[in-house]
């Protein structure tokens, strides 16, 4: 708990029986000034606010940080776009999110086309956006022009990326990337699957998909990327691990003291192969069986996997075709991740402090935003008041992302969203856009 300034009045004061902190859940008041959090005082404080809430019992989280989202904006706006994206994360409790350099035309993979997509954002975000820069094949020399104009890191693929605009890294061209990447300390954000062990499809059928890209494709992506930084210094990060076999070299990696860490999506952890119902669930890497989602959760608890991120990845319903060999890879749940993550994360008998560290605070922790992340003096005043024990059924249609688009249809989900305030402004879906591009 921090001092409070005596006499002074706060723009905001929340309080909450269960405010989760950085050392985990209790009573407090959070004292909002300038839009950030000034104090956290005890529950019954007298500290006087312009506007003031109790929310009780309700649970009070750090805003969510996104650090794995597809806008698909411009060039792809039927797909998704930052007004939609950015009202779905804002209704989810997110209230950052890190946008992905592919599926937008042109892919952010050199000063101007951040500059284009800087532009598309502009004014239309509803909560605070970042940018991943990418690695592609030929633009090593633009990844520094990149990182000194503010990307959290760069994006590169190991297979085809599903874009014939974003072509992969081969062996050599990752090794560039990475010695490049090391020289001004940047991050490498990795899609992690190894190209000569993914095969075609032998049919249409999702057992069929899966068998196409095995868990020994990821592993051994993760192994290359590992030697790599383990030779160049560089940070490097494993997007989406969906197979438990990475689970063994990314230990061994920590254990040696590499920077490495790795994140999965609320999908690995929720949702299994023999769940999968139509396309809507088809996603690279793929929906495994049941054993590899539990291992997944030891993963987490044990700390080898530190971020749980959505990988939202919309498109439009015609892409999403029956025959899984040809249709579009990607979930949609940007809203919906941290009431899918709570629902298996408490059956598990994890906290909201988990959730929250796994969400939020960790997340930030991998794209450079200090400022996020956590309910701490100084830090932004995003918050999230969270009923953990409200029940309801996803309906996509009433979701706010573009398209209404969910594997989370039809289920029921334990844990709402109640309000959710960026820089100690509340957000309703008519608040106009203030957030901002960091
Ligand atoms: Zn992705």
């Amino acid at each position: 708990m921090t001092a409070p300034d005596a006499g002074e009045r706060y723009a905001l004061v929340v309080r909450s029986r269960r405010a989760v902190l950085p050392g985990g859940e209790r009573p407090a008041a959070v004292a909002v000034r300038d839009g950030r959090i000034a104090a956290v005082l005890p529950y019954d404080h007298p500290a006087d606010g312009a506007a003031r809430v109790d929310l009780g019992a309700v649970c009070l989280l750090p805003g969510l940080v996104d650090t794995h989202v597809h806008v698909n904006e411009p060039g792809r706006t039927a797909w998704e776009g930052f007004a939609t994206a950015t009202r779905a994360a804002a209704a989810g409790g997110v209230t950052t999110i890190v946008d992905m350099p592919l599926n937008s035309i042109p892919p952010t993979v050199d000063v101007g086309a951040l500059a284009v997509k800087r532009a598309a954002a502009a004014g239309r975000c509803a909560v605070d956006v970042g940018f991943w820069g990418g690695a592609v094949p030929g633009n090593t020399a633009a990844l520094r022009p990149l990182h000194e104009a503010g990307v959290r890191g760069f994006k590169c693929f190991l297979s085809p990326s599903g874009v014939e605009e974003f072509p992969p890294l081969g062996p050599a061209g990752l090794a560039e990337a990475m010695r490049e990447v090391a020289s001004f300390d940047g991050l490498l954000v990795v899609h992690a699957e190894d190209p000569g062990l993914l095969t075609d499809p032998t049919g249409p059928t999702y057992l069929e998909f899966l068998a196409s890209r095995p868990g020994e494709a990821e592993r051994a992506a993760v192994e290359r990327v590992i030697a790599l930084a383990r030779r160049t210094g560089a940070r490097a990060h494993i997007l989406h691990v969906s197979s438990a076999a990475c689970l063994a070299p990314l230990e061994a990696a920590r254990r040696d003291g590499l920077r490495v860490t790795a994140e999965t999506c609320p999908h690995y952890l929720t949702l299994t192969a023999d769940q999968v119902r139509g396309p809507e669930f088809k996603c690279c890497p793929p929906l495994r069986d049941r054993g590899n989602r539990d291992r997944l959760w030891e993963g987490l608890a044990a700390g080898t996997l530190s971020c749980v991120v959505s990988d939202h990845s919309p498109s439009t319903p015609d892409l999403k075709v029956p025959d899984f060999a040809a249709s579009w890879g990607g979930v949609s749940s940007l809203q919906v991740a941290l009431p899918a993550v709570w629902t298996e994360a408490r059956a598990r008998g994890h906290t909201l402090a988990d959730v929250a560290r796994w969400m939020s605070e960790a997340p930030a922790r991998l794209a450079g935003l200090p400022g996020k992340g956590a309910i701490a003096p100084g830090r932004d005043a995003d918050l999230v008041a969270f009923d953990d024990t409200a029940a309801f059924t996803v309906d996509a249609a009433r979701l706010h992302h573009r398209n209404p688009i969910t594997p989370y249809h039809g289920r029921t989900l334990t844990g709402a969203v109640l309000t959710t305030w960026l820089r100690g402004r509340e957000l309703t879906p008519a608040t106009p856009p203030t957030g901002i591009l960091l």
